[in-house]
């Protein structure tokens, strides 16, 4: 059992199970998710006698086994739980905005051919107050509210799509965060884009294309196969139908892959009269795999020609790739050093 992860009413009727007054529920959650106390010891409103008796695992934190802090202020963690697994995640400030980055999965089952953690394979989900505790950490280590969330961390956030939409619901009401200040991303597992849209959340769903036909796309995304773009776009329209917001669509540049302006043509063509926007990720480089990153010129000709078509377009700004903070990389070089490790 876990405290972290519960609401006000569930530590209410723990703390009395375990026979103490009703209203340390509401002090425990204080101290939980707004204090973010990584121990129970530390809650010192409570009698010291029942701290040494419950002890600490039951909070349910992490602990940061590597801090990586890029020049540009991003910091990637190595986190380590309970059962010794690792996964990252990321803190991205600027002047206005703290956004962290929080993985979904130990690993990632997806395998994308250019993803650093779908190289690393599979292990397990996250757990609810896992995936919270990623928000805590960087907080608490920041010193300064987290007001921008992004699933974009390790593992594929819709294959685990119960364990997420707890933890919006929780970031959202116990912690204080803006549904619309959060963004899901997915390479599209089906049935679930339609699970998703049935929840009616402010957040915004981002789906990762990474090319404008199927051919292209099973190449990059072997689970593509599984899931064909005639269908994947279908069920985006629904998701637009039935939440009525914009989607966004990702799509990761690799020099001489998709990058070429017919790619940028064909896409926009997909997209006509689609009610979306594209953000344009130039690739991070990975060690041990071939894909080259464009020239700064050749990605804004591809935005250029997307915007000419009428489709939104932004390029995502790379932070903290010195600290190998962009994607899969911490975790993947601590593995090198370390084999033994997971
Ligand atoms: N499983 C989710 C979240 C993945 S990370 C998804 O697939 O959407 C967020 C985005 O970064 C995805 O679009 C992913 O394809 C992209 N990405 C992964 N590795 C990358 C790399 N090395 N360079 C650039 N983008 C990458």
């Amino acid at each position: 059992m876990t405290l972290l992860g519960m609401t006000v009413q569930e530590l209410t009727d723990w703390v009395t199970a375990q026979g103490q007054p009703k209203y340390r529920g509401q002090q425990l959650h204080e101290w939980l998710y707004h204090k973010g106390v990584v121990s129970f010891a530390e809650i010192s409103v409570f009698p010291k006698a029942w701290r040494e008796l419950v002890g600490d695992e039951i909070i349910g934190r992490s602990q940061i086994v590597q801090r990586s802090p890029a020049p540009d202020g991003t910091v990637k963690y190595l986190l380590q739980l309970q059962d010794r697994l690792t996964i990252e995640t990321v803190g991205i400030p600027t002047s206005d905005r703290l956004t962290v980055c929080v993985s979904t999965q130990v690993g990632c089952p997806m395998a994308c051919d250019f993803c650093a953690t779908g190289k690393g394979g599979w292990r397990r989900n996250l757990a609810v107050h896992e995936i919270i505790d990623q928000v805590l950490t960087v907080q608490n280590d920041f010193q300064r509210r987290v007001t921008h969330l992004v699933f974009m961390g390790m593992g594929e956030p819709l294959l685990n799509l119960a364990n997420v939409l707890s933890v919006i619901r929780i970031l959202n009401q116990d912690v204080g965060i803006g549904q619309r200040h959060m963004t899901v991303s997915t390479v599209g597992v089906p049935q679930q884009i339609s699970a998703f849209a049935q929840a009616h959340l402010q957040v915004t769903l981002a789906v990762s294309l990474h090319a404008p036909n199927q051919e292209l796309r099973q190449q990059l995304i072997p689970s593509a196969k599984r899931y064909p773009l005639t269908q994947l776009m279908a069920d985006c329209q629904d998701y637009v139908k039935i939440t009525g917001r914009r989607l966004s669509f990702e799509y990761t540049l690799l020099a001489g892959v998709n990058d070429a302006p017919a790619h940028a043509m064909e896409l926009a063509q997909l997209l006509r009269g689609f009610q979306c926007h594209v953000n344009l990720i130039p690739y991070n480089p990975i060690a041990g795999v071939d894909y080259r990153r464009p020239s700064a010129q050749s990605v804004q000709n591809f935005a250029r020609i997307l915007e000419k078509l009428h489709i939104a377009t932004s390029i995502r700004q790379t932070r903290g790739l010195s600290a190998s903070a962009a994607c899969g990389q911490l975790r993947s070089q601590q593995e090198r050093h370390d084999p033994q490790k997971n």
